[in-house]
């Protein structure tokens, strides 16, 4: 049995890896995934669809976006995203641990990927809903991340998938890699378990897109440490990183930030593993609207360091080490309005409502909230500060579109762990509260890559036949991550990969 190019993985950067193929000449391309029919679409499907990439401003991107008319274009407020600006989220979050060809192919390559994609019928929008506030009647964006697709993942992932089965990309479901194939030094092809037995495939290439490890918890507990059992994740139960000890079994090499992850302040009461109907409206990043307490009424983050896109995916492990793992989010009457529908919608949560502090902290005494009169204290010396800030600068305005620089610092009150930014005062009736907990996204540590090819290196070089893309790969991201990232690497890494299979059969042809 002979395949052209085989991927691994259905997700997002396994469907770009084996569109690419195609495109570029492999005729016969198959992609395996080890989930049945119903979870096709690995975290791919669970996505926001916000792709992050380098745009020089609304003009150049109104023509790839379906979902703004020229009358609401007039009222658009939206920066251009250059590539330092990209480069240098990038390096700012990982601490400037980020590979640095890899972070600049990434970049380089994001805006013509989406391009691409477009191309097969993505269907981009402007993200209005997550990334921009209205502010004096103009939608004002903020974040960098602009772009997303209708219907998040969801979106995605069928749009993908009809634009595979339009190339003829033959795609098998319950069908794990147990193996690759080697001869000569060269990646050969697969081992796959199908219909109860293992089956040998031979291939011009494998492009191994298998996700990380972040659903499998003797491992998150082996690299993450002790407590992220106790994480919930995000999106697919499938991503239990096999194909790590698949790819190291052949002399892959592991690079990258192996101790972090990707996790996000997630509901309280979402399900263990990811929900295929609600997906990603479990994320509840609200908070840089209020604050959120721990069990013992404290806060323990600097809810304002930064825009939500850089700060939403370490504040879940920030929470994981609370007592419990988990915090109670606050917010009072001004801000229930501005708060995301699809994260905080009725029905979507469970609100928690009370006219005065003292009778909030009574009913999350019911749900976990240890000391009571602390959090009321708590709250209490947050407004102080904010009063505070706001006495000593008057003509400073609250605004949830920019770094407003309303905090908790005042030369006569300051607050440890601060508030930097959108510091308002959490005294007007009625007060909300929602508990949430750790939700896991992906793991950081992954492959060693080469970023013009996406080939697979050993100590010595690149594997001949072995590529990889999306969160398998390593050295990209560590310790926090620049939202929207996730899914432009994916895409920008699976177009190398099945293009370079491709070459590489040509070679072999020639
Ligand atoms: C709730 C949520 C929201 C997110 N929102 C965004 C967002 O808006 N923007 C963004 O950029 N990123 C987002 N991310 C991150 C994003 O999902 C990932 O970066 C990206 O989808 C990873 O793509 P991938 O193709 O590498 O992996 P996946 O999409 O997870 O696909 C991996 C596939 O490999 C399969 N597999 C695993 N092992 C094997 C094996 N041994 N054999 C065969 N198949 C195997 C799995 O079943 C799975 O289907 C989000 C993630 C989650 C969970």
């Amino acid at each position: 049995m002979y395949y052209d190019c085989i991927v691994v993985g259905s997700g997002n950067a396994g469907s770009c890896a084996a569109l690419s193929a195609k495109e570029n000449g492999c005729q016969k391309v198959l992609l395996v995934d080890k989930c049945s029919p119903d979870w096709v679409g690995g975290n791919g499907y669970f996505t926001a669809g916000a792709f992050r990439i380098v745009h020089n401003g609304l003009e150049d991107l109104l023509p790839i976006v379906q979902n703004v008319t020229p009358e609401q274009a007039k009222r658009i407020d939206l920066d251009p995203y250059s590539r330092e600006d990209f480069v240098e989220d990038i390096m700012r979050l990982s601490g400037r641990r980020s590979d640095p060809t890899l972070a600049a192919s990434l970049v380089d390559n994001s805006r013509d990927t989406v391009d691409w994609l477009a191309g097969y019928q993505v269907p981009f929008i402007l993200s209005f809903h997550r990334q921009a506030y209205e502010v004096g009647g103009r939608q004002k964006f903020w974040g960098g991340l602009v772009l997303s697709v209708e219907d998040g993942g969801k979106g995605l992932i069928a749009a993908e998938h009809k634009a595979l089965k339009e190339a003829g990309v033959e795609i098998w479901f319950d069908c794990p890699v147990v193996k690759l194939l080697v001869q000569d030094n060269t990646v050969t092809g697969v081992i796959v378990h199908k219909d109860g037995s293992e089956l040998s495939i031979e291939s011009g290439g494998v492009i191994l897109a298998a996700g990380g490890f972040e659903a499998n918890s003797k491992l998150r507990v082996a690299h993450l440490g002790m407590g992220w059992e106790k994480a919930k994740v995000r999106g697919t139960p499938f991503n239990t990183g096999d194909c790590f000890a698949i790819a190291k079994d052949v002399g892959a090499k592991l690079v990258g930030d192996w101790a972090s992850c990707h996790s996000t302040t997630w509901d309280f009461n979402a399900p263990e593993i990811g929900a295929r109907n609600l997906t990603n409206q479990f994320t509840k990043s609200g908070y840089p609207l209020g604050i959120m307490l721990n069990a013992n009424g404290e806060r323990f983050v600097d809810e304002g360091e930064d825009y939500r896109n850089y700060t939403y995916a370490r504040f879940g492990k920030a929470i994981l080490l609370q007592s419990g793992g988990f915090a109670f989010q606050v917010w009072d009457a001004k801000m229930l309005g501005i708060l995301r529908k699809e994260e905080y919608g009725d029905g979507v949560v469970e609100k928690i409502f009370a006219d005065t502090i003292e009778a909030l902290a009574h009913k999350l005494g019911e749900i976990g909230l240890i000391d009571q009169a602390q959090f009321a204290k708590t709250i209490q010396t947050y407004n102080s500060a904010v009063a505070q800030h706001k006495m000593e600068n008057p003509h400073w305005n609250w605004d949830p579109a920019v770094k407003d620089g309303l905090s908790t610092q005042s030369s006569h009150l300051s607050l440890s762990p601060p508030k930097s930014h959108w510091a308002e005062s959490i005294e007007k009736p009625p007060f909300m509260a929602v508990k949430v907990c750790c939700g896991i996204t992906f793991t950081f540590g992954g492959l060693a890559i080469d970023p013009a090819s996406a080939a697979v290196l050993s100590e010595s070089g690149p594997i001949p036949g072995l590529f990889c893309a999306g969160e398998m790969v390593g050295g990209l991201f560590h310790n926090n991550y620049p939202g929207g990232s996730g899914l432009s690497a994916g895409a920008v890494f699976g177009r190398k990969a099945g293009a370079s299979v491709s070459k590489g059969k040509a070679t072999l042809r020639a």
